[in-house]
């Protein structure tokens, strides 16, 4: 059986943490099954990274230098407490300080011309995984086992949407079968770099934050695994973030959809695009604790299986705005909405939930904070003929809000569940500001003030554990 396995920051974020990755890798393989293996940096090293930028865009030389200097430590910390003297020591810890001595160069760059493109942007950011890999890889081979390092950047073409990049599936596949398939096939354990990808042209590109999850499923794909399993720092996939609400439970199976759905509206769990890859080959996705192994997790699969309760799980994503545009002139006139939206995707913001209102004299959406000025603007100036003939009145922000979002596909055939999330809210004193329903059905998302937050989702997550069915509990 090929098992394609990726571990987060958390897993491989430390000596310890390693050992407990190159543990697991030594139990498939004494079980006679065949992995590959993906792995994100370790933990803090990517937002390292991204401050070691700013720093260098602000010319604060000692900042960038500091943070390189850190990033030295904590792999040559690892590499001297898992391997031990000799050649293979010396050869990694060289390659270490060849990789950071080059982040240092390219800070420099930045620092020069005080601003960094979002190519060379991704180019340091992509050292994270291209360090955690190589000293993993090196680590597995002190014990014995036939690991090689690859970066993903071999493998993964994608657009040149730096630092959201999606896959050129075709051109992925071809070179993953071409390349990395007989690897596997001389034993080879393959030790991938997870977020990184690089344009036809070789430009190192990255698949977005938290994207190592969704490079573990590419692989998982294009390797034809029997399994994908997402080793974490956590049980499973919860019923809701265990960090908001320490109640959570760990959630035996969920379907491709629910999971979907929850990793879309902010369970970190996941990343919202890692069963896109592996749907239509069906491939068993499991999400595993690295810190407790013995705990069988969660499994992720095609069939929506009805439990207990309706509502499985609540999840949140903070820091939102939500635009309005409102005007009585905009009854049964076509386009405005779509033109809304058309201009805010030009603005380089994706809509995380949209609704209107029956009367047609509004619609508002949501987006992220960070893009809620740029995006206003650009509607502004794409409505600016409604605005001056006083079809359109307004677009209004109203920053620091929340999406808060129950899964669920029982509630496709279940009526009266909306009734029941909005009476909670209502008798709990938390006041909706918007709703959405996902079109899958299997969702239902609104939008409350930020403080509001940890009420809202504890008092929901009250109806998901009604009747959970709880594995190890
Ligand atoms: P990794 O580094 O392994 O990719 P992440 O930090 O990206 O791990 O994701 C795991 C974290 O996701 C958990 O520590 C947990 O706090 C958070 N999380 C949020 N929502 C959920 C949920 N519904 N179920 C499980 N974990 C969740
Ligand atoms: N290291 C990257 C990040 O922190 C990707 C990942 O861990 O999935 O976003
Ligand atoms: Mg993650």
């Amino acid at each position: 059986m090929l098992k394609t396995m990726k571990f987060g920051g958390t897993s491989v974020g430390s000596a310890e943490a390693i050992a407990a990755v190159v543990a697991i890798i030594e139990g498939e393989l004494a079980d006679g099954h065949q992995v590959a293996v993906i792995v994100s940096a370790m933990s803090g090293v990517t937002d390292m990274l991204h401050e070691s930028v700013q720093k260098a865009i602000d010319g604060d030389k000692w900042g960038y230098l500091s943070i390189s200097q850190d990033i030295r430590d904590k792999h040559e910390d690892a590499i001297y407490q898992l391997i031990s003297a000799g050649d293979l020591r010396e050869s990694i810890l060289q390659r270490v300080n060849a990789l950071v001595d080059k982040h240092q160069e390219l800070c420099e760059a930045v620092n020069t011309l005080r601003e960094a493109t979002p190519r060379i942007w991704d180019a340091i950011v992509s050292f994270g995984e291209r360090l955690s890999s190589r000293v993993i890889a090196a680590v597995l081979q002190e014990r014995g086992i036939n690991a090689q390092q690859f970066d993903a950047s071999e493998f993964i073409v994608t657009n040149d949407i730096f630092r959201d990049a999606d896959p050129i599936w075709d051109a992925t596949e071809q070179r993953i079968v071409e390349k990395l398939q007989p690897a596997l096939k001389n034993d080879v354990v393959p030790i991938i770099t997870g977020f990184i990808g690089a344009t036809c042209d070789g430009k190192i590109t990255t698949l977005g934050r938290g994207g190592s999850d969704f490079s573990a499923a590419i692989f998982a794909a294009y390797l034809d695994s029997d399994e994908l399993v997402i080793w974490t720092d956590v049980d499973g996939v919860m019923t809701t973030d265990p960090r908001i609400d320490k109640r959570a439970k760990v959630l035996p199976y969920v379907s491709y959809t629910e999971v979907g759905e929850l990793a879309y509206y902010g369970a970190k769990v996941l990343h919202p695009k890692t069963v896109q890859p592996i749907v239509e080959k069906a491939i068993a996705l499991r999400v595993r604790n690295t810190f407790n192994p013995s705990h069988p997790g969660t499994v992720i699969g095609a069939e929506s299986k009805a439990s207990h309760t309706v509502i499985k799980a609540v999840t949140s994503i903070r820091s939102v705005s939500m635009l309005t545009v409102s005007g009585k002139g905009m009854l049964g006139v076509p386009g405005i909405a779509g033109r809304t939206f058309l201009a805010t995707a030009q603005a380089g913001a994706s809509i995380l939930m949209i609704s209107q209102s029956s009367s047609e004299q509004s619609f508002c959406f949501t987006i992220v904070d960070a893009h809620a000025p740029t995006v206003k603007a650009a509607v502004e100036d794409e409505l600016a003929a409604e605005i001056s003939h006083r079809d359109v009145d307004s677009v209004d922000v109203l920053s620091d809000i929340v999406i808060v979002t129950v899964v669920g596909s029982g509630m496709r055939h279940q009526p009266g569940i909306a009734g029941r999330v909005f009476t909670r809210m209502g008798d709990s004193g938390v006041n909706v500001l918007a709703i959405a329903q996902g079109s899958s059905e299997c969702s239902i998302s609104f939008v409350v003030a930020g403080k509001d937050l940890k009420h809202a989702v504890t008092k929901l997550h009250d109806l998901a554990l009604e009747s959970v069915e709880v594995v190890g509990a």
